[in-house]
C-alpha cells in the first residue's frame, strides 16, 4: 500500500467542498448574480476534486505500466476535464470581480456566462491535441505535459487580471480585500505546486477558494442581512416620502377649503340671499366639513405613522370638555330619531391633567361612529371613574342601538382604510381612518380599547384612560359659551397672509362685524406697519410664509420696544395640538383655517368686545 499524500488531500479536499456545498445549496439566499459565480466554483470544484480523487485513488493501487497501458485513455481524458475545471473556476473567479466591479458586466450578466462557456469550451477543445503524461515523483505519482502546463499558464493569467482589477477598484468596496486576499494565497499555493510536482494540492487549493469566499465575501447570512437593510432602508424612504406627500397635500388642500368654508359662510349671513340658494350653500358647508375631516384624518394618520405625534399634556376642564362634545353631537345628530343619553361620573375631577385634544378626538370618532351607523334608537355617552391616590381612571363608553358589527369583523375594525360591509354601508361616508387614528392615540396615551358588539342589534366601544387628578387648577373653570355674534366698534386689525384669496376671505369676515381690516402679504410688511407706528387692536398672522414664518414674525414683533398688542397664529397647519404648539411660541390665541365662524367670533369676543 503506497502511504503518500497521493490520494488523501483530493479525498479530504472533496470532503470539505462537499461539505461546504450541502450547507451553501440549502440555505435561505439572496439572489444575486455574482451569487451565480459562486455556484458555478463550487460545483465546478466538486467536480475537478472528485475527478483528482478517482484518479489517484486509481494510481495508488496500479504500477506505472499498467497505468499507462490499462488506464492510460480515461485518465488522460479526465486530466484534461480536471484541467478545464480549473480554467471555468478562475473564470468564474475573474468575472465575479466583473460584475462586484462594473455595472456594464451585472447587466450583461448572460453574455458573461456565453464568454465563460466558449472561453472554457475552446480549452477542452485545444487540451485534446495536447498530451498528457504522468510522471512517478518519489513514491507520489503527478502529471505534466502541454495540458497541464497551458492549464497552469491560463490560470496565471486570469489570476494576474484579477488582480490587476482589483487593485483598480481597491477602495470601492470591502469585498476586494477579500478577492485580494483569496488571489494572494492561491498564488502561493499555484507556486509551490510548481516548484513541488509530489504535492498534490490542486484540489486544496479550490477547497479553500471555496471556504474563504464562503467566509468573506459570499457568507449568505451577511448578505442576508445587507439586502434586509437595503430593503428596509428603501421602505422606510418611501414611506417617509408617502408620509410627507399626504401631508403636503393636506395642507394644500385646506387652504382653498378655507376659501370654500369661509365665503359659503358668509353667504349663509348674507340677508341678499334668497332662500332657497342658501338651502344649497349649507350643502356646500357640509361637504366641505366632510373634506375637512378626511383631510385632518389623513394628516394625523401620517404623522402617527411618522412617529411625529406627540401627546401634548396640560391641565384641562373636564366639563368644557363633555359640553363640547356634547354640543357637538347634538349637532351631528341633526334630525335622526335617536336619543343621546349622558351619564357622567359625579365625582369626575373637575381638572384633569393630560392631552385634552386627544382624548376629545377619541370620543368625537366613538360617538361620530355610534351616530353614523346608528339610524334609530338611542347612543349612550358614559363616562365612569376608578380614582387611586391622585390619578384618576377614565372609563369612556359609547353604545348605540346600531347597526352592529359581525365577529369575525372586530379584528379588522382598527385597520387603517379597513370599512366593513360595505355593500350595506355604501352610503354612509367614511375613510376608515377613525378608528385606526383612536386606537393609536389610546395606544399612545398607554390605555385601552374594548368593543363589543351584536350584529343588527348595536355596538359598545369603551376607552380606559388614565390621567393625573389635579388639587389646584391652574386654568380658569368657567366655560366659554358659544357667544352671539357681537358687534364691535372702532377696531382695527392687521392680517398677515401670503394669499390673497385667505385675506379676502378673512377680511370679509372681519367685515361683517364691523372691524376695519389692514391686509398685508408677508411678515416683512406687518413689521413695516409696526414700526411706522401703526395702532391695531390686534393682530392676526398666518405662520407658513415664505422667507418669514409667522412665528419668526411675532418673534421680532416682540422685539419692538412697547409692542402690546394682542397677536392670533392663523393657520392651515391645524392638527390637533397646534394651538398648545402656538400658545408656547408667544400667540396670544390660536384660530385654525378654515376658519370656523364659531370659534372667530370667540375670538372677537375675547379681545375686541367693547364690553
Ligand atoms: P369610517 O370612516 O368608515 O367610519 P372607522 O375607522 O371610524 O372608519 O370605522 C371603521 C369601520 O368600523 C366602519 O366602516 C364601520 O363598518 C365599523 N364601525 C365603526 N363604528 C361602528 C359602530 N358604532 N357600529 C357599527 N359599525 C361600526
Amino acid at each position: 500500500m503506497i502511504m503518500s499524500l497521493e490520494f488523501e488531500l483530493p479525498l479530504f479536499s472533496l470532503i470539505f467542498i462537499l461539505m461546504l456545498g450541502i450547507v451553501y445549496f440549502f440555505k435561505k439566499k439572496v439572489p444575486l448574480i455574482e451569487n451565480k459565480m459562486y455556484n458555478t466554483i463550487i460545483v465546478a470544484s466538486l467536480v475537478a476534486a472528485s475527478v483528482d480523487t478517482f484518479i489517484h485513488l486509481v494510481s495508488a493501487y496500479c504500477t506505472l505500466e499498467e497505468l499507462n497501458s490499462t488506464y492510460f485513455a480515461m485518465i488522460d481524458f479526465l486530466n484534461r476535464v480536471i484541467a478545464t475545471m480549473f480554467v471555468l473556476i478562475f473564470s468564474c473567479l475573474f468575472a465575479y470581480t466583473l460584475i462586484i466591479s462594473y455595472k456594464k458586466f451585472k447587466n450583461n450578466y448572460k453574455k458573461v456566462v456565453m464568454a465563460i462557456t466558449l472561453f472554457t469550451a475552446l480549452f477542452f477543445v485545444i487540451t485534446c491535441f495536447t498530451h498528457v503524461e504522468i510522471i512517478e515523483v518519489g513514491t507520489v505519482r503527478n502529471v505534466v505535459g502541454a495540458t497541464i502546463s497551458m492549464g497552469y499558464a491560463v490560470v496565471a493569467i486570469l489570476i494576474a487580471l484579477n488582480i490587476v482589477f482589483t487593485l483598480i477598484n481597491f477602495k470601492k468596496d470591502k469585498r476586494y480585500y477579500a478577492i485580494f486576499i483569496i488571489l494572494v494565497m492561491l498564488i502561493i499555493l499555484y507556486t509551490l505546486s510548481l516548484v513541488f510536482k509530489g504535492l498534490i494540492i490542486y484540489d486544496v487549493i479550490m477547497a479553500l477558494l471555496c471556504y474563504i469566499m464562503y467566509f468573506t465575501i459570499e457568507d449568505p447570512d451577511i448578505k442576508m442581512i445587507e439586502e434586509l437593510n437595503i430593503a428596509r432602508d428603501s421602505a422606510e424612504k418611501a414611506n417617509a416620502a408617502k408620509t410627507d406627500f399626504l401631508s403636503n397635500m393636506s395642507h394644500e388642500i385646506r387652504t382653498p377649503l378655507n376659501a370654500i368654508v369661509g365665503f359659503s359662510n358668509l353667504l349663509l349671513e348674507d340677508k341678499d340671499v334668497p332662500d332657497k340658494a342658501k338651502d344649497e350653500v349649507r350643502d356646500i358647508v357640509m361637504a366641505s366639513d366632510n373634506l375637512l375631516e378626511i383631510v385632518n384624518g389623513i394628516l394625523d394618520i401620517s404623522k402617527i405613522e411618522a412617529g411625529k405625534l406627540e401627546i401634548i399634556s396640560n391641565e384641562y376642564s373636564t366639563k368644557k370638555m363633555l359640553d363640547e362634545l356634547v354640543s357637538l353631537c347634538h349637532g351631528r345628530l341633526g334630525e335622526k330619531p335617536i336619543e343621546l343619553r349622558t351619564n357622567f361620573a359625579p365625582d369626575l375631577p373637575p381638572v384633569l391633567y393630560g392631552d385634552a385634544s386627544r382624548i376629545k378626538q377619541i370620543c368625537v370618532n366613538i360617538l361620530t361612529n355610534a351616530i353614523k351607523y346608528t339610524k334609530e334608537g338611542w347612543i349612550e355617552f358614559k363616562i365612569s371613574v376608578v380614582k387611586k391616590d391622585n390619578i384618576c381612571r377614565l372609563i369612556i363608553s359609547v353604545e348605540d342601538t346600531g347597526i352592529g358589527i359581525k365577529e369575525q369583523n372586530i379584528d379588522k375594525l382598527f385597520n387603517k382604510f379597513e370599512r366593513l360591509d360595505l355593500e350595506e354601508n355604501i352610503t354612509i361616508e367614511g375613510t376608515g381612518l377613525g378608528l385606526a387614528i383612536t386606537k393609536k392615540l389610546v395606544d399612545l396615551m398607554h390605555g385601552k380599547i374594548v368593543v363589543q358588539s351584536v350584529f343588527g342589534k348595536g355596538s359598545k366601544f369603551t376607552v380606559c384612560i388614565d390621567q393625573r387628578i389635579v388639587e389646584n387648577p391652574t386654568i380658569k373653570l368657567e366655560t366659554e359659551k358659544n357667544v352671539d355674534k357681537v358687534k364691535v366698534t372702532n377696531k382695527k386689525v392687521l392680517l398677515v397672509d401670503d394669499n390673497k384669496i385667505n385675506l379676502k376671505v378673512a377680511e370679509k369676515l372681519l367685515d361683517s362685524y364691523g372691524i376695519e381690516v389692514e391686509s398685508v402679504e408677508s411678515g416683512f410688511a406687518c413689521l413695516e406697519k409696526v414700526n411706522e407706528g401703526n395702532k391695531y387692536d390686534l393682530i392676526m398672522l398666518d405662520d407658513m410664509m415664505p422667507k418669514m414664518s409667522g412665528v419668526e414674525t411675532l418673534k421680532k414683533l416682540k422685539d419692538i420696544p412697547g409692542f402690546d398688542i394682542k397677536t392670533i397664529a392663523l393657520t392651515a397647519n391645524a392638527l390637533t395640538g397646534m394651538r398648545e404648539k402656538y400658545l408656547s411660541d408667544g400667540f396670544d390665541d390660536y384660530l385654525a383655517k378654515p376658519i370656523n365662524k364659531d370659534e372667530l367670533n370667540k375670538i372677537i369676543n375675547k379681545y375686541l368686545n367693547d364690553d
